[in-house]
């Protein structure tokens, strides 16, 4: 069983049609014309119903090969999915790996033991209903968290590479580039120019 099945299509498609806030967090948008997901409340004029997929992570999502919105910036999207009702354990692994579990030495069998299970278990678990591993969790949470350092702050790489969970720049460059297939200077940059190019407070509309 795939961890999309999980998901309702059609109540998920309604929603993000909708831009229901109530539902941000909850599931992610891949758009499979363009291969990149959103939120189901991205600004971004919604894609046809029969061009999108739904995943219950970013880090599904980025397991099938698509790429973070830069509107609606996923890695910015509230809290633990409320379908892990189903799963306290995989909703308690969640929010453990969010806190940096994963990111300072500890393994898989560290965290499957915190939660009274194998590994072998959890790693189940999370493919049912987190559509990717512990590990593919933990790193898109590093890149998620490296990216809206970018975004919010003046950090030189380094210490963003550090304080986002990496043990070295060279695996913060390459984590980043898997994810938006750019290196992480190109995203500084493009902020920079964009903001000299869109004075602040006009609105932009560039998809
Ligand atoms: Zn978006």
């Amino acid at each position: 069983m795939s961890a999309a099945l999980i998901l309702d299509r059609s109540r998920c498609d309604r929603a993000r049609i909708a831009r229901d806030p109530r539902f941000d967090g909850q599931f992610f948008t891949g758009v499979l014309t363009t291969r990149i997901y959103c939120r189901p409340i991205c600004p971004v004029k919604p894609a046809k119903s029969r061009n999108v997929v739904f995943f219950p992570t970013a880090a599904a999502a980025e397991r099938a090969g698509f790429r973070p919105c830069l509107r609606c910036r996923p890695e910015t999207a509230p809290g633990t999915p409320a379908w892990l009702g189903a799963a306290a354990s995989v909703s308690r692994a969640l929010r453990l790996i969010g806190q940096g579990f994963l990111d300072d030495g500890k393994t898989v069998d560290d965290l499957a033991e915190t939660l009274g299970m194998t590994a072998r278990h959890l790693r189940r678990l999370f493919g049912r209903h987190a559509g990717a591993s512990p590990t593919a969790v933990a790193t898109t949470r590093r890149v998620q968290r490296a990216k809206a350092l970018l975004d919010q702050t003046a950090l030189p790489m380094s210490a963003i590479a550090f304080a986002a969970g990496f043990a070295s720049i060279r695996r913060f460059n390459a984590a980043f580039r898997a994810v938006y297939r750019r290196p992480p200077s190109a995203i500084r940059r493009g902020k920079r120019q964009h903001r000299e190019a869109c004075p602040a407070r006009q609105a932009h509309h560039r998809a």
